[in-house]
């Protein structure tokens, strides 16, 4: 209409907000799948494995009994007694009937996480290379993340690098072990001295715990808010989307201390107002699974890993193997320009036929490294690993000769 006026423009926020590059990497995977060639996919970051037959069966069963209705915004009584005797035996986090809240996968948990704890004008620490999002969602919230290099911090000592980056407006520490991009596990003793800085500083940590389950050999997983006077400043976030095999249906829970749980409420309640009800009674239901099938998911995951080093390591990547999650993290090698990882992932992909992840878009201490996943088909591995070097092959002797 010639008289309507301008339509106003979206929040402000989404001006400094980014959007995640691993989705433009997948977009044109499908593209160039789309026009029919051939691509060996390490990209993603989900489990190989189905979500196993009894979880799907107990959302089948919940739609039967006509649990379709809404239910409380927090969860189902039965999935929380499930969360709080889950955490307590396996995680040892002093956790009451009210710790729990049931929420829509590890991606809301952290969202609310921040947005219970979060001014504009916070300061929060994490340690890089870091998962893309979360430094989105800090800048959502108005807040300053502050990244803490971590081969720096272990260099120089963990507490030293902290305090030397906190500062007045310091509030939380957001902390995420197993790592994602890099597979790495913090020790229990540098879980100790983070905890022991956050505990003197008077800061409140986020716990990403969302490869908890995924160890493969080595020291167990350490749950910061198990450890002496850390539960009552701790968010702890879990999601099942790794441990079974769940990344779509949308299910994980956070841990909340008294004094945050009306806030976290609060922002769970206008966000979704309750996970979806059958999904909730399938959540139950992988609670109660045994462990069985993480031992044979796991079997699985160590023999991929292992056959995506030796291949990796054929190809000319100098990789180690990680103890945990689902990645490698090579430094690109020189035949591929060395330094530059969106350079080289988009060479890879366009003349191998090989998709990555470009190092740099988890923070700066990630450039110079490829995100591989191991958790893929066999199939795919071998088939990955071969295009790899017939590249290499044909690439390293003309670079040599360049030189
Ligand atoms: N934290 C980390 C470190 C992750 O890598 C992921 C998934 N890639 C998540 C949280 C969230 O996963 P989801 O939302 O599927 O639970």
């Amino acid at each position: 209409m010639g008289g309507d006026g301008p339509f106003p423009k979206p929040s402000r926020r989404f001006e400094t907000v980014g959007f995640s590059e691993i989705v433009v990497v997948r977009n044109r995977v499908l593209a160039l799948l789309a026009s029919g060639q051939t691509v060996w996919r390490f990209e993603g970051g989900e489990p190989y494995m189905a979500t196993p037959q009894p979880i799907k069966d107990a959302m089948g069963d919940a739609l039967a009994r006509g649990q379709t209705r809404y239910a409380p915004s927090s969860g189902i009584p039965e999935l929380r007694d499930a969360i709080v005797r889950k955490v307590r035996d396996r995680n040892g986090i002093p956790a009451d009937d009210d710790s729990p809240i049931v929420v829509n996968g590890g991606m809301h948990g952290l969202f609310a996480a921040f947005a219970t704890l979060l001014d504009p004008g916070d300061e929060v620490l994490l340690f890089s290379p870091y998962w893309t999002p979360i430094v989105d969602v800090i800048d959502y919230h108005g807040a300053v993340p502050v990244l803490v290099p971590t081969a720096e911090a272990r260099a120089e000592g963990i507490g030293a690098a902290l305090a030397r980056r906190a500062t007045g407006k310091t509030k939380v520490l957001y902390w995420n072990s197993p790592t994602n991009p890099t597979g790495d596990v913090f020790s229990r003793r540098e879980v100790e001295e983070v905890c022991a800085f956050v505990r003197k500083r008077g800061l409140a940590l986020i716990s990403d715990e969302a490869y908890e389950d995924l160890i493969y050999e080595g020291e167990a997983h350490v749950s910061p808010a198990s450890l002496p006077g850390m539960a009552e400043r701790t968010i702890s976030v879990f999601t099942l989307s790794k441990t079974y095999s769940m990344t779509g249906w949308r299910a994980g829970y956070v841990i909340v201390p008294p004094a945050y749980r009306p806030a976290m409420r609060t922002v769970v309640l206008y966000s979704i107002n309750g996970v979806s009800t059958p999904t909730q009674w399938a959540a139950h239901a992988a609670l109660g699974l045994g462990d069985e099938f993480l031992r044979h998911a796991k079997e699985g995951y160590r023999r991929r890993r292992d056959a995506l080093v030796t291949g990796l390591r054929d190809a000319g990547f100098a990789v180690e193997a990680p103890r945990a999650a689902l990645y490698l993290f090579p430094r690109v090698p020189a035949y591929l320009g060395g330094g530059d990882s969106r350079g080289a992932a988009k060479t890879l992909l366009d003349e191998a036929g090989v998709a990555t992840v470009p190092g740099l878009i988890f923070g700066p201490e990630g450039e110079g490294h490829l995100r591989f996943s191991f958790s893929v088909a066999e199939e795919m591995i071998a088939g990955g690993v071969a295009a790899l070097r017939s590249f290499a092959g044909a690439r390293a002797p003309r670079l040599r000769r360049a030189d």
